[in-house]
């Protein structure tokens, strides 16, 4: 079937806009954020509901088109040339239940509506660094947001989703109704359908203490190593990081730290000013004065702190000297890449009965440098290991987000939701052979 063909039937059945090559509008929505993807779709379909969603599945199927699914671009890792691309943007809606602490989405939702939604009942979402993040990508490859440490991945509050299946079926997948499925889904990405709706947690978090304080860079090493022994006292409810980096060189940026190189302490806790300084203060004495300081007590929805963009990243269980010194050797200089250290563990290693495969669960910190460093990547080799699949660029690396067991699992799942791999772009896990898929599911 000729691309003309499908677009022409697809406008048929299809409420949303349909675009090809050539058309405005494919050219608005063909691409991502990022630069290194230029992808070049046969069409591009604005799916409006989740008959749209199922039509476009068909449809795809059909023509033998691969389908990709788009919310925002922020987490696609491979370019859908000559496919199916679904945007699912103007699925975009919220419904926060304040009695249940729930809410529902559309998969084109974003953090920051969610969480503008719910803070008017004093919930909130486990969302990550930037609001501008799409929930449902997020949620399916894990989501680790400043809030993970006391409630645990986002994946791990999914409650249900409603999703169109690679044989065009709308089905729901709870914890009652197709339970393998709904396993699969908090964590394993988007290879088992397209999510057409989420239900998930909130918490009853409101104001939270949070902010940064710089310091000179010469105490990096001192403070990373306090850093390390510090963290295996701190709570559950207090999300930290440090941050070796270059601050902006501009007026909005405090004059002491404007484009100077720092070692950055971000820090966010869900009770009171008075207890966050408390439990902060061994490591700010080790620190010294700082250079500038920010912290204060402000609504969840307003704390955003950024994160270092994860050009490499290493999960840790352990952050020995050697560890230490490497990563002070490769960011402690001026022109060094940024390099965030931050603690994880807490609920996130703590998973509740019949948990999904988000993870690494027994990762006790990330260091995330803004670009490859091959010798810190060496350095830190020994310490740790896996990978969080959000955070993994490189879509040959898939299989290192799983430990073998949950591969194998998925591996059977997605055997029985999509035989045939249509949802194969991007982070793809295989289907299994038909005997292991009997043997694992
Ligand atoms: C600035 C920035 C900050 C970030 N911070 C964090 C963070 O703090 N914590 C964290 O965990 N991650 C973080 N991430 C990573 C982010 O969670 C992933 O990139 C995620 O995939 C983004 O989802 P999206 O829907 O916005 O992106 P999209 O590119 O729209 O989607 C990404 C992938 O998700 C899947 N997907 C999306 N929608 C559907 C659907 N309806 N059905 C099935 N599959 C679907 C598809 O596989 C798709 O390729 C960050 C990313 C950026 C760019």
């Amino acid at each position: 079937m000729s691309t003309f063909t499908t677009a022409r039937r697809l406008r048929a059945d299809f409420t949303g806009p349909v675009h090809l090559p050539g058309d405005a509008g494919y050219e608005k929505l063909r691409g991502t954020p990022f630069a290194p993807i230029d992808p070049r779709p046969a069409l591009v379909a604005e799916a409006t509901g989740a008959e749209d969603v199922r039509a476009a599945v068909l449809a795809a199927r059909d023509a033998g088109l691969r389908p990709a699914v788009q919310a925002t671009g922020h987490g696609t890792r491979a370019a859908c040339d000559g496919g199916l691309l679904l945007r699912t943007s103007r699925m975009a809606g919220v419904l926060v239940d304040p009695h249940r602490r729930l809410a529902r989405v559309g998969p084109g939702t974003r953090w920051g509506r969610v969480l503008t939604a719910a803070a008017p009942f004093g919930l909130a979402g486990l969302s990550g660094s930037h609001t501008d993040v799409g929930v449902t990508g997020y949620t399916l490859g894990g989501g680790l947001g400043w809030l993970s440490r006391a409630y645990g991945f986002a994946a791990d509050s999914l409650l249900r989703a409603q999703v169109v299946t690679a044989d065009g079926r709308l089905v729901t997948a709870s914890p009652d109704a197709h339970p393998d499925l709904f396993w699969a889904l908090r964590g394993g990405g988007g290879n088992f359908g397209v999510v057409t709706a989420l239900e998930f947690r909130l918490y009853p978090v409101d104001r939270v203490f949070a902010g940064t304080a710089c310091y000179p860079i010469e105490r990096a090493a001192e403070v990373a190593a306090r850093y390390r022994d510090w963290i295996g006292g701190a709570p559950d409810e207090l999300g930290t990081a440090l941050e070796l980096t270059s601050m902006p060189d501009t007026p909005e940026t405090h004059p002491s730290v404007r484009g100077r190189r720092v070692l950055r302490l971000k820090a966010m806790y869900t009770g009171s000013a008075g207890q966050a300084r408390r439990l902060l203060r061994p490591l700010v004495r080790a620190a010294g004065p700082a250079l500038a300081e920010d912290f204060r007590t402000l609504p969840y929805a307003e704390a955003e702190m950024g994160g270092t963009a994860p050009g490499q990243v290493d999960l840790l269980r352990e952050l020995p000297d050697a560890a230490v010194e490497a990563i002070v050797r490769a960011a402690g200089t001026d022109g060094g890449p940024a390099v965030e250290i931050r603690h994880w563990a807490g609920a996130m290693g703590r998973p509740g009965p019949g948990a999904g495969p988000a993870g690494p669960r027994a990762a006790r910190l990330s260091v995330i440098a803004d670009r490859p460093v091959p010798d810190l990547a060496a350095a830190l080799r020994p310490y740790g290991g896996g990978a969080f699949l959000n955070f993994l660029h490189d879509p040959a690396r898939t299989a290192d987000a799983y430990s073998g067991a949950d591969l194998r699992r998925l591996a059977a799942v997605k055997r029985r939701y999509d035989p045939d791999n249509v949802f194969g772009l991007g982070h793809n896990i295989p289907p299994a052979p038909a005997a292991a898929a009997r043997t694992a599911g």
